[in-house]
């Protein structure tokens, strides 16, 4: 375990400190885990919480790392097409216009929104998290952006990533040939990235927010 320069335990009163168990409601006071370990809820055996600062050090990273692979795999085309008899390669987005100009806008809709509406929303709200906090500071509507992720974190699961993807291609195949190049590649790394990214609870965020005023008060010459 590294040293701790940045969260100390916090005061016992502090919101902060504490855990509500999602199962149960019960409320716990933090505690400090070592690498790899998770704490359970005593009453029903949920988990609460687990040891993330390994992870999150390495979240800005992926995160950047997405967001570069998410323009590449949109940017270069994905497919090439049969459209009025003219072969076209088109991307992703293309493909998706498509869909729909060939009345299926229901399935346009489904790999629109699992391929590109959630995991971009996904990264740019963990981005813009992310860089204030990177700069000790406070991003604006932490806890709405905080809220905001969970709520769609059941849309931009890896498996409906991977289910718009497919269907993507299965709808695709009477009318397009997928390209084996960039986009397919870094749709595939893209993928890999993602699920660690979305392995990290957005909520362990509350604990490595800095708050100014406390840094230097608490362990200063203090009481
Ligand atoms: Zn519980």
């Amino acid at each position: 375990m590294g040293h701790s320069d940045t969260g100390n335990p916090q005061d016992a009163g502090t919101l902060r400190g504490l855990v509500a168990c999602e199962y149960c409601d019960a409320v716990y006071e933090r505690a400090g885990l070592s690498r790899g370990e998770r704490a359970l809820c005593v009453r029903c055996g949920g988990q609460l919480y687990r040891e993330s600062a390994h992870a999150y050090r390495r979240l800005l990273p992926l995160v950047i790392t997405a967001l570069i692979l998410f323009l590449i795999s949109n940017a270069f085309p994905i497919v090439e097409m049969d459209l009025k008899g003219v072969r076209t390669q088109t991307t992703l987005w293309g493909a998706v216009q498509a869909l729909y100009a060939d009345h299926m806008a229901l399935v346009a809709a489904l790999v629109f929104a699992t391929t590109i509406l959630f995991p971009l929303s996904e990264m740019l709200m963990m981005a813009y998290l992310l860089v204030p906090m990177a700069g000790h500071r406070m991003p604006a509507g932490f806890d709405r952006i905080v809220r905001g992720i969970r709520q769609t974190r059941p849309w931009g699961m890896i498996e409906v990533f991977m289910i718009g993807v497919l269907v993507t291609l299965v709808k695709l195949s009477t009318m397009a040939q997928v390209l084996p190049g960039i986009a397919l590649w870094s749709f595939g790394a893209l993928v890999v990235v993602l699920a660690a990214m979305l392995s990290f609870d957005p909520r362990d965020l509350w604990q490595y927010l800095e708050s100014p005023q406390n840094t230097d008060t608490t362990d200063g010459a203090g009481q």
